[in-house]
């Protein structure tokens, strides 16, 4: 081979490798491209779904946004429902629970209309309380279209059930009339039901379109009906006890008016009965005291000596002159501390020695019944605050009845003991006994009880009346305790000697 031929032998050669190179060198660019692509669209698959991705958190914010925005709407609402709650139950007065419910309330729930309507049994119609947003010619279309619907309504009442815009049932009145007539694009209607007295219905509603009614505003328009029943409920019973009251307080002053006319009457009565004693006592008095005189000259024997037959007859003058003129001096006695023409001369006193002188006075008439007596007095019993001869008088009538009243051998105890400012003495015996329907009558002038003994033993019934007399004059009370056949407790207070330091009248 020739080397020009061996040359281009070479070149062909050569030229052909690097074909061949150049080749390879495109394929592997052509698949490095293939590759970019495939990165490349992956990429903006990744972009696509993220932008995807952005767009749904938008979608979500605006969502949280708005509901956010509805949560403060309903918290609002909420407080001014609690508001107005508190509003109305502060009030006891039917016409001003409705007067407190204004504008503002309403807006605050989203409305700005409302009325409130209450049925009237006696004139058979609804009556509207309540008005916020409506003039009065519309009111009065309104009330004429209850008039005109009172079944449905009343229907309405008594199913307890709330109608609303949102009620989807087909009712009698379709909802739409309820719009047109209230003139309004979304309402609630919901009960008014007091316990007590007439019930009715509470209509709210708005003109607004912008927002829609939701199932929670008809709850809250239910909250705020009831909250009306309940404090119309307390506005009736309030006036209901009220008006007793006033009934009961009415009836109370006639009463007390009756009684101080009648109160009137028995002073004037027993004024004119005590003069009537007072100069009854005195006329007897004067003749009394001239019948004594003369039988006790004729008994000294100074006009001549006695037979002793007249004697006789003489000394029985004599002894019931004597009662003559004690019970003439008891009933001057009553009549005189009743009138307060007696006063009590009070000083201080033992009340133990005063019993012992009258146990003294009285032992022979104890003895000959050979009665069992027992005193006890404790020493913080002893101080009593008296006028002496008056109570020595009150203890000798008392022990002298327990002991006329008491059989042979019976039983006889006095009991004092100190009640704070006061003394309470306990004077009983084992007697026949008082009935009960006579123990509030012996305290009275000349009663006495129709019993054996007062049978057999004289007395006027004035004892007791002179008694209770001196008692309450010393500011004091006296009461029997007693069963027939099982003996008499009398019981009265006086008073004690340290309440009247420093005023000498306390015991009066
Ligand atoms: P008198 O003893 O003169 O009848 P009083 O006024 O002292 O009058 O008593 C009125 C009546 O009360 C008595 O007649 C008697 O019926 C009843 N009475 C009073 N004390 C007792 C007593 N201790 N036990 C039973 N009855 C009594």
């Amino acid at each position: 081979m020739s080397s020009s031929s061996y040359l281009l032998y070479l070149v062909g050669i050569m030229s052909t490798a690097t074909v061949i190179l150049l080749a390879m060198v495109l394929l592997s660019k052509i698949q490095e491209l293939k590759r970019i692509k495939l990165t490349l669209e992956s990429l903006k698959k990744s972009l696509d779904e993220m932008d995807e991705q952005a767009k749904l958190i938008m979608r979500t914010d605006i969502e949280l946004n708005k509901t956010q925005e509805n949560l403060d709407k309903k918290i609002t609402a909420l407080y001014s429902l609690q508001r107005l709650a508190r509003l109305i139950s502060t009030t006891l007065q039917e016409e001003e629970i409705f007067r407190r419910i204004d504008l503002s309330h309403l807006e605050d729930i989203g409305f700005e209309k409302a009325l409130g309507f209450l049925w009237r049994d006696k004139e058979n119609k609804f009556s509207l309380s309540l008005a916020v947003g409506y003039a009065e010619n519309e009111t009065k279309s309104i009330e004429s279209f209850l008039d005109t619907h009172q079944e449905f309504f009343l229907d309405l009442i008594k199913s307890e059930k709330t109608f609303s815009s949102l009620s989807l049932a087909s009712s009698r009145i379709p909802k739409e009339d309820i719009m047109r007539i209230f003139k309004v694009n979304s309402f609630v209607i919901a009960g008014l039901l007091p316990k007590e007295g007439s019930k009715g219905f509470l209509f709210v509603g708005t003109e607004r379109t912008d927002t829609l009614l939701t199932e929670g505003d008809e709850e809250l328009i239910t909250i705020l009906s009831n909250q009306l029943g309940q404090a119309l409920e307390n506005a009736r019973l309030f006036e209901k006890t009220w008006n007793a009251q006033q009934d009961l307080e009415k009836k109370v002053e006639e009463r007390t008016h009756e009684l101080t006319l009648a109160l009137e009457e028995v002073k004037k009565i027993s004024k004119r009965k005590t003069d009537f004693i007072s100069s009854v006592s005195h006329e007897l008095r004067t003749p009394l005291t001239s019948i004594k005189g003369y039988a006790s000259i004729l008994l000294a024997e100074k006009l001549g000596p006695l037979q002793p037959e007249i004697r006789e007859r003489l000394e029985k003058i004599n002894r019931h002159s004597d009662e003559l003129v004690h019970m003439v001096n008891d009933l001057l006695d009553i009549s005189r501390i009743e009138s307060g023409k007696v006063a009590m001369k009070q000083e201080d006193q033992n009340l133990k020695k005063i019993v012992q002188d009258v146990l003294d006075l009285l032992s022979v008439q104890l003895k000959e019944k050979n009665i069992e007596l027992s005193v006890d007095i404790p020493p913080d019993a002893y101080a009593v605050f008296v006028d002496l001869n008056q109570i020595v008088r009150v203890f000798i009538n008392l022990i002298g009845n327990a002991i006329k009243f008491t059989p042979y051998q019976g039983k006889i105890s006095i009991l004092a003991h100190k009640i704070e400012r006061r003394v309470q003495v306990d004077i009983t015996d084992t007697g026949c006994g008082i009935p009960k329907e006579a123990q509030e009558l012996i305290f009275e002038e000349f009663y006495r009880v129709d019993n054996p003994v007062n049978q057999q033993v004289k007395g006027a019934g004035l004892g007791l009346a002179l008694v209770k007399h001196i008692i309450e004059a010393h500011g004091g009370k006296i009461w029997v305790k007693s069963s027939p056949g099982m003996g008499a407790t009398f019981s009265f207070t006086l008073p004690r000697t340290e309440e009247n330091y420093g005023d000498k009248n306390i015991g009066r």
